[in-house]
């Protein structure tokens, strides 16, 4: 096993690969930028290593990074995800510079972090793929022509996209044409490619997704699957797991599903494997992500694995811990993505000093956070910063205790969605698991509450308190 880990990221998911080590017996090494001195993950590692004042150049640079961690005495490196996480040129060097990459190789990121290649991949595996082009297009005329044999509307993709970004339904062809090259610059600056590719619009899907393991021996294994179709804007803000609108017999289907995947290609180490439900209850591949996922933990409550762990034991050339037969899951877990965003105000970023934060508890409750009172959340970052995740033997106490704790928890001096998702968990479609992706915009009046009842209180009593004082 490793000795010393770099963690090549910042926020809750260094923290959360730091107690991953700490279990294993492995020291753990964090990386910071000048902004980020002061943050969870820096004081949560063994030894931290500063990238210098720019607030992103230095997670952005994969020879800075392994440089570090080469100095540092490391015999390894997690990526998280983000950042560098799907850039094959990381696994490349750390390869050449004798460290470990805890993820798959150059060659599978590449392939699977190209859109339009993993879709043709899976074509070859007899996987069934989103209809849409098989190559990158040409031109807008070309799109035009491909988009009239599709039939509208269609999604419009960039090959190198992630993050909910680089993607656009078009319903008709004046929007493909005043969208292609909108998308193609959004696509440059974010990604540094171009290419895009067509895809049918899925009309209300669910999106359905599947934890896979794959190590060193052959042994490709799935860890069952999660619902994230409470998004915004493509991104995801609340995932389950499993999903409570499959089937056993549909949940049975997708996790062989995934895992004939991930053997198409040769997978090695945690990955993910995306696809939609249509209505009429089909499944098609959207994408795999070769990296460990934001919305793991629910895997993690319902299967009792430590994705982590497994991820470092594979790269370490251990076998998996557990053989599919060994691994079932029991009652549901929910993870809301607790974001310092503004919910009335378009989901506005809302940095600043967090006043008090407190941490919710009791059974079935989990937090992967990455501030403390008297934190100062930095304005260059994402705008996650914490993850709540609760358990229950059922579908209805994990939503009663799903509201129990977002009450519970206490965060204050920036704007959360917090009360955003207690609007969620009240509506009938949420409570009778009947979700797919356009749930968020078909209901943009869950965006209208009233402002939470604790601040009130907590202004009364600090009234009251400051009124004695001064008798
Ligand atoms: P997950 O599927 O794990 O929920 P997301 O798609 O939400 O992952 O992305 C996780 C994080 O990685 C987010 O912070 C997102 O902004 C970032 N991210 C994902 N893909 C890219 C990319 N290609 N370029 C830059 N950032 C990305
Ligand atoms: P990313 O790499 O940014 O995660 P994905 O291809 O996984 O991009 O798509 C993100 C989300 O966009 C999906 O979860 C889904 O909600 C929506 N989406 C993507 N493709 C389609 C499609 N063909 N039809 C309908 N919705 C789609
Ligand atoms: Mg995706």
């Amino acid at each position: 096993m490793f000795k010393k880990i770099l963690i090549a990221n910042r926020g809750e998911i260094a923290t959360r690969i730091s107690r991953a080590c700490s279990e294993l017996g492995i020291k753990s090494v964090a990386i910071y930028a000048e902004p980020d001195r002061y943050a969870l993950h820096v004081k949560k590692a063994d030894e931290a290593y500063s990238l210098g004042p720019d607030p992103l150049l230095g997670y952005l640079n994969p020879h800075r990074v392994v440089n570090l961690a080469v100095e540092a005495g490391c015999d390894a490196l997690h990526p998280g995800y983000g950042f560098l996480s799907e850039n094959p040129k990381l696994a490349e060097i750390c390869a050449r510079r004798g460290i470990t990459f805890i993820g798959p190789d150059a060659e599978t990121i590449r392939i699977m972090g190209d859109k339009t290649l993993a879709r043709q991949a899976m074509i070859d595996a007899g996987i069934p793929v989103i209809p849409g082009t098989q190559s990158s297009l040409g031109s807008v005329d070309e799109a035009i022509a491909v988009a009239g044999e599709i039939g509208y509307p269609v999604m419009l993709k960039a090959s190198g996209g992630g993050g909910g970004r680089g993607i656009r339904r078009c319903n008709d062809e004046a929007e493909l044409r005043n969208s292609y090259a909108r998308v193609i610059s959004e696509a440059e600056k974010a990604f540094g490619r171009s290419e895009l590719f067509l895809e049918k619009y899925i009309d209300r899907p669910r999106h359905i997704e599947v934890q896979v393991l794959g190590d060193a021996f052959g042994n490709v294994i799935h860890l069952f699957e999660r619902d994230c179709s409470i998004q915004r804007r493509h991104q995801k803000l609340i995932e389950i797991a499993p999903s409570p609108q499959l089937d056993e017999s549909q949940r049975t289907y997708i996790g062989e599903l995934a895992v004939r995947a991930a053997r198409a290609v040769n997978y090695r180490n945690a990955g993910t494997v995306e696809f939609l439900l249509d209505p009429e209850g089909r499944f098609y591949f959207m994408e795999m992500n070769t990296r460990l996922q934001v919305e793991h933990t629910v895997t993690e409550q319902i299967t009792g694995i430590d994705v982590v762990q497994e991820q470092t034991r594979i790269a370490a050339g251990l076998p998996l811990s557990v053989s599919q037969a060994d691994v079932s899951h029991r009652g549901y877990a929910i993870q809301f993505r607790i974001n310092a965003e503004d919910p009335q105000n378009n989901f506005l970023p809302s940095f600043g000093r967090i006043t008090r934060y407190y941490s919710p508890g009791g059974p079935g409750v989990r937090t992967d956070a990455a501030i403390y009172t008297g934190y100062e959340i930095p304005p260059y970052y994402d705008s996650l910063c914490a993850k709540l995740t609760v358990w229950a033997l059922d579908w209805d106490q994990a939503v009663r205790r799903a509201r129990r704790a977002l009450n519970d928890m206490g965060l204050y001096g920036v704007k959360s969605t917090i009360p955003y998702y207690l609007e969620i968990l009240n509506h009938p479609d949420f409570v009778q698991h009947r979700l797919d992706t356009t749930f968020v915009e078909r209901h943009p009046e869950l965006t209208r509450y009233a402002s939470r009842r604790r601040p009130e209180w907590a202004a009364i009593i600090a009234v009251a308190i400051a009124t004695r004082e001064g008798l």
